[in-house]
Parts: C-alpha cells; sequence; structure tokens
C-alpha cells in the first residue's frame, strides 16, 4: 500500500550530532524520479566540513555510548525496528518515488527491522578468550569497538545496507557515519529513518547520515584519519579507490562487497522448470540491480533448446513493466539516467557480440521513464564484454556447454567471484561444483538472491574483501587486544 507524501514534507537535510542541518555551502543536488523525469526532491549534499564534521560528532559520542550497558544499547536498536515496522509503507512510496522499487515488491523495510531486531539482543556474544597455556600467566583477549565506523553504501537497496552495517556496528559500541548514495537517500535522508533514530532519542552523535557525491564526502570518508573501519558496499571501480584511499591514509581497516557478474550451470538431469524459474526471478530482480544476480547462464547442449524457450516465455510474460507505485508492476524502471544509458550501450555491444533472443531491436528510449526490457542473448564468446563486465541490468547471456570441465573453467573465467549456482541430481557432481565453483556463495539446485541470515555473504576474487552476515558481522566492528597478567 502507498501512502500520499508531498515533495514538501521530504526531509532532505543531513542528519548529524542528533539534529537536521542544512549543507554548509547551501548546496543541494536535484533527484529525479526514474519513471517520470520529474523532481522529487533537491537534496542537501555534505561539503567536506559537513563530513568532517559528522565524523567529530561521531568520535565525540562514541566513549559514552561504548559505556553503557549491552542492554541500553539494545533497547535504541529495539525501538528503531518497531518504528521502522510502523512506517513500511512510507519507505517503500519513498523507495519507489526515488529509485523506481515497485511496490508490490517492497521487502526491504521488513529486513532492516529484523536486523536491527537481531542486533538489538546480539551484544552479549562479544565475548574474549582466555588462556592458561603459558606458566605464571593468566591471559585473556578482549574486543573493543574501534571508535568511529564509517559506512558507504549503494542505491540499490538502501535502508538494507544501513541495518546490516550500522546495527553490528553499534552493538558492540562504534558509532556510526553514514553516507547513502545520491541516487537514493530519501528513505534515509528523510525523516522516514534519521527522523526516527532522533524521534527515539539516540545519543547525539551516535548515527550521522550524509549524502553527497562520492568525490567530496565518500573520498573524505575514505581519507579521514579519525574513521577506523570503513564499510562499503557498491562498484569494483569506487572500491579500489577506497582501499587506496585506505592505505594513504590511516590503514584503517575496509571490508567491501562489490560488483559480480554470476553464472549458474544447468546440467541436463536438473529439474528444468524448477532452474529456469529461479535464474529468471534472480536476474528480473530490482530490475536488474543486484550486485548477485545471475547474469550468466551456462545450459548443457542436450537440454539447451528447450531451456531457453522455457526462460524466453517465462522473462517476457512475466515482468510486468510500469508505473512503480503500482500494484500490479513488478518491475520498475532503472534507477537513473546513468544506469539507463550504461545498460543501453551494452545492449547495444551485445547486439554486435552475440545474437540477441529477447529485447527491444531499436535502442531503449526513455521518453516514459527509465525502462530497460528484458533481454537476453546467447552464445555469446567467453571474453565477450557481455560476458565480462557487470550490466547490472535485466540481461542475461545463456551460453552452452557439453562437459563438466569445460563449464567450470567458464563459470570461474572471471574477475568477479560473488555467488554461482549449479542445478543437477547428482549428489557427487554438486560437490565437486561446490569445491571448484570460485565464488562467496554457492548456490546448489537454488540461486541468488537466496542467501541465509547467519551465513558469511561477501566475494572471492573482485568481488570483495571481508564478509557479512548476523553472525560474523559485529566481529568486523571490533579490535582484538590481548591482556598478559602474570600472577607470579
Ligand atoms: P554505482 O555506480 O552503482 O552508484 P558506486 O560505487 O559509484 O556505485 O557508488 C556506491 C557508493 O559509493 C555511493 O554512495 C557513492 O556516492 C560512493 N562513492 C562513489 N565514488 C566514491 C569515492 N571515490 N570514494 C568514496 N565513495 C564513493
Amino acid at each position: 500500500m502507498t501512502v500520499s507524501i508531498s515533495p514538501e514534507s521530504i526531509e532532505t537535510r543531513l542528519f548529524m550530532n542528533g539534529e537536521f542541518v542544512e549543507s554548509s555551502n547551501n548546496k543541494t543536488f536535484e533527484l529525479l524520479s526514474p519513471k517520470t523525469l520529474k523532481l522529487v526532491a533537491k537534496v542537501h549534499e555534505a561539503s567536506a566540513e559537513d563530513t568532517n564534521r559528522a565524523v567529530e560528532s561521531a568520535k565525540a559520542a562514541q566513549p559514552a555510548w561504548a559505556a553503557l550497558r549491552t542492554e541500553e544499547r539494545g533497547f535504541y536498536l529495539k525501538k528503531l525496528a518497531d518504528l521502522i515496522r510502523q512506517h513500511d509503507n512510507e519507505f517503500a512510496t519513498l523507495e519507489a518515488l526515488s529509485m523506481g522499487i515497485p511496490v508490490s515488491e517492497y521487502w526491504q523495510a521488513a529486513q532492516c527491522a529484523k536486523t536491527f531486531d537481531h542486533y538489538s539482543e546480539a551484544g552479549y556474544s562479544n565475548q574474549g578468550t582466555t588462556s592458561l597455556n603459558t606458566p605464571g600467566f593468566i591471559n585473556m583477549t578482549l574486543r573493543q569497538p574501534y571508535g568511529v565506523v564509517a559506512a558507504i553504501i549503494p542505491w540499490n537497496y538502501p535502508i538494507v545496507f544501513f541495518a546490516s552495517k550500522v546495527a553490528p556496528a553499534l552493538t558492540v559500541g562504534n558509532t556510526v557515519v553514514l553516507k547513502s548514495s545520491e541516487k537514493a537517500p530519501l528513505t534515509l535522508q528523510s525523516i522516514r529513518l534519521a527522523g526516527l533514530i532522533k524521534q527515539i532519542g539516540f545519543p547525539p552523535g551516535v548515527i550521522n547520515v550524509i549524502t553527497g557525491f562520492g568525490n567530496i564526502s565518500g573520498a573524505i570518508l575514505s581519507h579521514h584519519m579519525d574513521v577506523r573501519v570503513l564499510s562499503f558496499t557498491g562498484s569494483t571501480r569506487t572500491g579500489r579507490l577506497i582501499q587506496e584511499a585506505a592505505s594513504k591514509s590511516n590503514l584503517k581497516v575496509v571490508f567491501l562487497e562489490l560488483g559480480g557478474k554470476s553464472p549458474a550451470i544447468v546440467f541436463d538431469d536438473a529439474d528444468l522448470e524448477a532452474a529456469v524459474s529461479d535464474t529468471q526471478s534472480s536476474i528480473q530482480s530490482n530490475s536488474g540491480q543486484t550486485c548477485m544476480a545471475i547474469s550468466r547462464v551456462y545450459v548443457q547442449d542436450t537440454v539447451a533448446r528447450k531451456f531457453t524457450a522455457l526462460f524466453k516465455a517465462k522473462f517476457s510474460s512475466s515482468a510486468v513493466l510500469g508505473d512503480p507505485m503500482h500494484p500490479d508492476t513488478n518491475h520498475g524502471p532503472q534507477a537513473d539516467q546513468v544506469q539507463h544509458e550504461n545498460i543501453s550501450r551494452y545492449i547495444e555491444i551485445g547486439k554486435q557480440e552475440s545474437t540477441m533472443i529477447l529485447g527491444s531491436d531499436s535502442p531503449p528510449s526513455n521518453d516514459s521513464g527509465y525502462f530497460i526490457k528484458p533481454t537476453i542473448f546467447a552464445d555469446a564468446p567467453e571474453d565477450a564484454r557481455i560476458m565480462q563486465e557487470e550490466i547490472f541490468g535485466p540481461v542475461v547471456v545463456i551460453n552452452t556447454f557439453t562437459t563438466e570441465e569445460e563449464v567450470l573453467q567458464k563459470a570461474n573465467n572471471s574477475e568477479f567471484g560473488l555467488y554461482a549456482s549449479v542445478y543437477t541430481k547428482d549428489l557427487d557432481r554438486a560437490m565437486r561444483f561446490v569445491r571448484g565453483l570460485e565464488a562467496g556463495t554457492v548456490g546448489v539446485n537454488c540461486t541468488s538472491p537466496t542467501t541465509a541470515k547467519d551465513m558469511p555473504f561477501g566475494g572471492y576474487k573482485g568481488s570483495g574483501i571481508g564478509r557479512e552476515g548476523w553472525v560474523c558481522s559485529m566481529d568486523n566492528f571490533l579490535e582484538t587486544k590481548t591482556v598478559l597478567i602474570k600472577t607470579g
């Protein structure tokens, strides 16, 4: 269900030290609806001075926040989870307006609330170890917060990333500066999340939410000497810049969750209908704007014709493109003009490199929104750009293979390694692929976006550094101190 939100009621200021403030140089940028191409809001852009002030606020607030009892910090997180749930419809509406996620597909606020719920009670599992292995000593480790954590997030699932980074960092006593993406700042910047943080009365400075572009606020956070951990989700290109900035500044700890070019391998003994349904939903999810989307499908040649026909029929019939606010729409526009142009360019490249079997013959127009029709290419050479580069749209390549050795080599022939799937009923074969696939997550007879909350998520190779998940994320935000106590 949508709610009516008037443009004037959308809060677009920066949130720091417990208050909404205008950007120090009064600079704003325009956020356009990807459906109507009309102005949704003018958003305050964090300047260098604002970004530094946000870090200062977080630094000042950290000792007192860390000194609270674990359940006191948990209490704030729990309250936030409850309020997020109550405002689900507003979040859905804001995200549909600003980045085009269909309201019918909106599950992000519910997941964000669950994550805050989880971490509201997880704090006591922060424990060190003890050792009596050195004669004359009792030794132990303590796990302590780093201090100020920065989070830089993308636009495709803003409040999901907000929760997965902010909640574990806070529960163990860090404070946070989060920079949202300039493409989708509203759910975070607006009264709907920062406003809820204010309403609950989090101590000022514990959570600071700013927005702006990478080359000012993002770069300042990456270089900042008082930021001790930076957790980033976004493109591989930006991930490289952040790691470089960290090594040029204070060697802050960096976690990078980057892009993907995920393969699914379908053998002829698999449940073909299930494999079609899963892989098609994977590439259509969020209009293909998902880092773990299956964008390369390898089908055994003996069933390739059948698989491709089923996939094409499903992809062309199940995607209902339209107004993201309409309850029947399940496939919204791409997030903005830049994304639309990038994908359109890749589609033209794909037409030169291989055979298009579903899609638009003419280059996509943007007269009625940044829509891209479901697109399938077949038989692309392994070194084609559409096989090697992340397109981040509803564009999939279906290639064929004959042998296990051949397809494993092809699936791994990528600088990315986020997610990979194998469909087969042969358990031994499945296990050979589980071992051989170079990916942070391997699905057997299932595929992305299937994940498990308690399992680590992250990339092999160029898809990232480090892992996130309900069990491992708290660890990302804790230093380890060894304490040696001489007992005489
Ligand atoms: P996308 O192209 O999908 O928007 P990006 O990696 O460019 O992915 O953006 C993800 C996030 O990284 C956004 O919040 C963006 O503002 C930020 N960002 C972009 N460039 C930089 C940079 N040089 N340093 C730090 N953050 C950046």
